[in-house]
């Protein structure tokens, strides 16, 4: 039978050790703030700014936000990050996307100081990730790091399989675990037989964004399978890039969604953004 890996209590694990860290700061007269720019009012995007400013509440970081109208130009977002990067007492910036497609995107992250880049998506964040020095790390793939470990799941020596190779994960998902010092293999939608692939992974973490694609037969026997997909179904439920019902048999470890990947993503924003002070 398979163990779930309990996204959820991971989360409120990490986000409890914050809570201490950050009144521990406190205590010594830091504070630490976190600004969020919302651009236009996305409602997806609502949500997830939403849910940010509900973390900080709980741990205790300062949260400014910043709501612009969805006709802002290029020039108005840049004078703001220039502005943020200049306060001493601002120490992360995240910029909600998507964008409005009068503002470049790549642009905008890369005008964020790498200092304060708690999103990990600057350049250099990435730069440093792929040389192994220290540097805000995306916070998906942290997330699934964190539980991994958290969960007692060694990855030294293992197989591990990444399907996805956007920038925010499936990339920097492979480094993280050749890091921690995986096999690793990324896989792609130019990759041939992808089942046969997968089926050598000892650890499979699936960023496909498909809904459901991932069935029993891209599954080693005994593996460890991290979803981090998420979409709707046609009855609106929540489901990820695997077919739980028919994977979860045949692996030692998985995540669900909702409750695996997904709340781990806000908690290591908040773990950059504590760390963005020490
Ligand atoms: P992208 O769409 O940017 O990337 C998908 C990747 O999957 C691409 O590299 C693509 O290959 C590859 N791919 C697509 N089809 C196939 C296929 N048939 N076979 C093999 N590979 C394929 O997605 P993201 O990385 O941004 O996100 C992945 C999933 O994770 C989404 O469901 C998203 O919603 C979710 N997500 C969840 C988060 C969370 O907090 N839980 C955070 C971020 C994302 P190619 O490069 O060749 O096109």
């Amino acid at each position: 039978m398979a163990v779930l890996i309990d996204g959820k209590a991971i989360s409120k694990q990490i986000k409890d050790e914050l809570r201490d860290k950050v009144a521990e700061l406190k205590a010594q007269g830091r504070e630490v703030t976190l600004a969020v720019i919302q651009v236009g009012n996305d409602p997806a995007s609502s949500v997830y700014v939403g849910n940010k400013k509900k973390a900080c509440e709980y741990i205790g970081i300062r949260s400014l936000a910043y709501e612009m109208p969805e006709e802002t130009s290029e020039e108005e977002l840049l004078q703001l990050i220039d502005e943020l990067n200049g306060r001493a007492d601002v120490n992360g910036i995240l910029v909600q996307l998507p964008l409005p497609g009068q503002i470049d995107e790549d642009k905008v992250i890369r005008r964020i100081d790498p200092a304060k880049d708690v999103d990990g998506f600057h350049p250099q964040s990435v730069g440093a990730l792929c040389i192994g020095q220290p540097g805000f790390v995306s916070c998906t793939p942290a997330g699934v790091i964190q539980l991994l470990k958290r969960s007692g799941i060694e990855i030294a020596g293992k197989e591990c399989v990444v399907i996805g190779r956007s920038n925010i994960v499936g990339k920097p998902m492979a480094l993280l675990l050749l890091r921690e010092n995986g096999t690793v293999t990324v896989a792609h939608s130019r990759t041939k037989d992808l089942k046969e692939v997968t089926k050598r992974a000892d650890i499979l973490i699936v960023a496909v964004g498909k809904p459901r694609m991932i069935t029993a037969e891209y599954i080693k026997e005994g593996a460890v399978v991290i979803d981090v997909g998420i979409h709707r179904d046609e009855n609106n439920k929540l489901c990820g890039d695997v077919d739980f019902e028919t994977v979860m048999p045949r692996c030692s470890a998985i995540t669900p969604v909702p409750g695996g990947v997904g709340p781990m993503t806000i908690a290591m924003l908040m773990n950059n953004c504590v760390e963005s002070v020490l």
